[in-house]
């Protein structure tokens, strides 16, 4: 690990990852020994190795599973989950989009947004949501360095100001949002699956279908050019970015959401994009002042 300066044998990475991740955890000051954690999980590699580590830290951590709807990719990746939670002893709770909505490829033909977009927005709400009726402190998500570093430079480039102020390891809980932490930011993805091969986690090989339409494997392969020429740009890239500039482009929700009319989660307007969606689809009738 060139950018770590370090190289390590089986049984010290494996170590070295845990006691990195935990000090990644207080570092940003995510969470505690008291919090009750939900874990996204999805069936690859960056969820599952995460619910695993913390667990093995001694983090009260519960699994979330979203079915996507995604045809035999979405059976393949629950079945996943199911095993590994059993492998663990612990509880997930599964919801099924199918049974509020539809699934994402339902979704793509009727919005005018990409798969991506509309499954990301479902994803946040519907986190948020299920943490909070369930009585969870902290939402975490297995995001590495590539995936924040690669998002990162994809909004540099667009020169999207709003991203810079909302994107840090640790988002604090405001506003009917509950607390949001990426404890692996700080990996990279070889590292993440190095621990998930090494510690025999059995994951989801196979990619989501969409993702190959996905922009941020074109910046993360970039990325990795960068880094082969200039090895630890990436963490650099990302560090600095947390250090230097989010502070000056940091936003408050406050003010800037109400509770959505319909379902009563935050929203940027009367009705959430999700209540809207669902309405579209004809799920819900929205109802509207005074109606
Ligand atoms: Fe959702 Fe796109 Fe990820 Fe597939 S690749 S799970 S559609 S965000
Ligand atoms: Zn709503």
């Amino acid at each position: 690990m060139p950018h770590h300066r370090l190289a390590l044998c089986k049984e010290d990475f494996l170590s070295w990852f845990e006691r990195y991740t935990e000090r990644t955890i207080k570092e940003f000051r995510m969470f505690s020994k008291e919090d009750k954690v939900l874990v996204a999980v999805s069936g690859g590699k960056d969820s599952l190795a995460l619910w695993y580590v913390l667990r093995k830290l001694g983090y009260r951590a519960d699994g979330f599973y979203l079915h996507l709807g995604i045809g035999e990719y979405s059976e393949r990746s629950k079945e996943k989950v199911e095993k590994f939670a059993n492998s663990l002893g612990a509880k997930v709770i599964i919801k099924d989009l199918k049974e509020e909505l539809v699934g994402i490829p339902e979704l793509e033909k009727v919005t005018s947004r990409s798969a991506c977009s509309v499954c990301g927005m479902l994803k946040r709400y519907n986190f948020n949501k299920v943490a909070k009726e369930h009585g969870y402190t902290v939402v975490v998500t297995g995001h590495n360095l590539d995936d924040e570093a690669s998002s990162l430079l994809a909004n540099v480039v667009n020169w999207n100001t709003k991203y810079l102020g909302r994107k840090y390891p640790v988002l604090e809980e405001e506003e009917g949002f509950v607390r949001k932490a990426k404890p692996f930011c700080k990996f990279t993805e070889k590292e993440t699956a190095l621990y998930a091969l090494l510690r025999g986690i059995d994951f989801i090989e196979e990619e989501c279908p969409y993702s190959e339409d996905a922009t941020s494997i074109f910046f993360k392969e970039i990325l990795n050019r960068i880094e082969e020429k200039f090895p630890g740009t990436k963490m650099k890239f990302y560090l600095e970015y947390l250090r230097k500039v989010y502070p000056k482009f940091r936003e408050r929700k406050e003010g800037k959401v109400q509770p959505c009319k319909v379902c009563g989660e935050p929203s940027p307007a009367e009705v959430c994009p999700v209540c809207k969606l669902k309405e579209r689809i004809g799920g819900v009738k929205i109802i509207k002042d005074g109606a």
